[in-house]
């Protein structure tokens, strides 16, 4: 076949064949200003010259411009294709490539380098790993400790499905935060995770907490998918039963015409409602809005999360 006739290198190949769902208009809440600044373009340089991913750019993220500007990327590990084919997601779906073993150190040079107080590492899910990655997580994070060890580390891990002993290592290398997300209410799971349980989720985060009871833990679901606040609520239930201390909630918004419709756009006052009722149900920390990400704020959120358990333990 010629490259004239050779289909496209498709980035969702398991989305191809999927009816378009047409892509709502944003209200004027969600809209937000193209990224600009001198501190964007700093960043995005030492993105590129550690050759390094970022979950800001592949998953189309809008609050990049902000987040850039202030040095703040999420980096993304071990690859840009995922072995996993949520619908809400904009990574590219495959096979993936092997791991580059000098990653970890890339990786600590450039949170050297922007000097980040807080550095979130996430990564793509890698069913094909023995241990789903978790090893090159660890390193990473034992990389980044020598390198810049005045960074405090979150990582946002893939669930180790199947994967018998990997969350215990990625524990073992003692990140500051331990963030995975249930994405959504466990009735859309079908739908929006299909590779994913929620129950095993929900235990991942609450093993966390048995394994090292210091370690904040971390946990966010995207709404505006056709879930209802009923079962936003209970989603809220099961993670304080679990011991999760954060909660994030944000706008899902549709990256292309072959992901999961845009059911509703959230208002940003129902955001707030759902801020109030998080607390009362015990969270040590909350963040919903239209454009919170798990990521967005990190940092800051990351200072409040450590004076709130003071404050409680005081
Ligand atoms: S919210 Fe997270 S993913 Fe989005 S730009 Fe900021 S750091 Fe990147």
């Amino acid at each position: 076949m010629t490259s004239e006739t050779a289909p496209p290198n498709l980035r969702h190949p398991e989305k191809a064949h999927r009816k378009d769902n047409e892509s709502a208009r944003k209200p004027s809440w969600i809209r937000v200003k193209a990224p600009s600044s001198e501190g964007y373009w700093k960043t995005r340089s030492v993105i590129q010259e550690h050759g390094l991913s970022t979950v800001c750019q592949e998953a189309g993220c809008p609050n990049v411009g902000e987040c850039w500007s202030q040095g703040h990327a999420t980096m993304m590990i071990m690859g840009e294709t995922c072995t996993r084919a949520c619908s809400f997601c904009n990574v590219a779906t495959g096979k993936p490539d092997a791991l580059d073993p000098f990653e970890p150190a890339k990786v600590a040079d450039a949170v050297a380098k922007l000097r980040l107080e807080h550095v979130v590492i996430t990564s793509v899910d890698r069913d094909d790993l023995d241990d789903g990655g978790a090893e090159h997580i660890a390193q990473t994070i034992r990389a980044i400790r020598r390198k810049h060890p005045a960074s405090t580390i979150e990582v946002l891990t893939p669930d180790f499905l199947r994967k018998d002993g990997a969350l215990e290592r990625v524990v073992a290398a003692r990140p500051d935060v331990f963030n995975h997300n249930l994405e959504t209410v466990p009735g859309l799971y079908p739908g929006v995770r299909p590779g994913a349980r929620y129950f095993h989720s929900l235990r991942l985060l609450q093993r966390v907490k048995e394994l090292d009871p210091s370690m904040f833990t971390k946990s966010g679901i995207m709404v505006g998918m056709g879930e209802t606040r009923n079962q936003v609520h209970q989603v809220m239930d099961d993670m304080r039963s679990a011991d999760v201390d954060f909660l994030t909630i944000g706008q899902y918004l549709q990256p292309t015409k072959k992901h999961h419709p845009v059911i509703e756009f959230i208002t940003p006052e129902a955001f707030g409602a759902f801020e109030k009722t998080a607390y009362t149900k015990g969270f040590l920390m909350v963040s919903a809005s239209p454009l919170t990400r798990s990521s967005y704020h990190a940092g800051d959120d990351f200072r409040q999360l450590r004076a709130a358990r003071l404050a409680n333990n005081g």
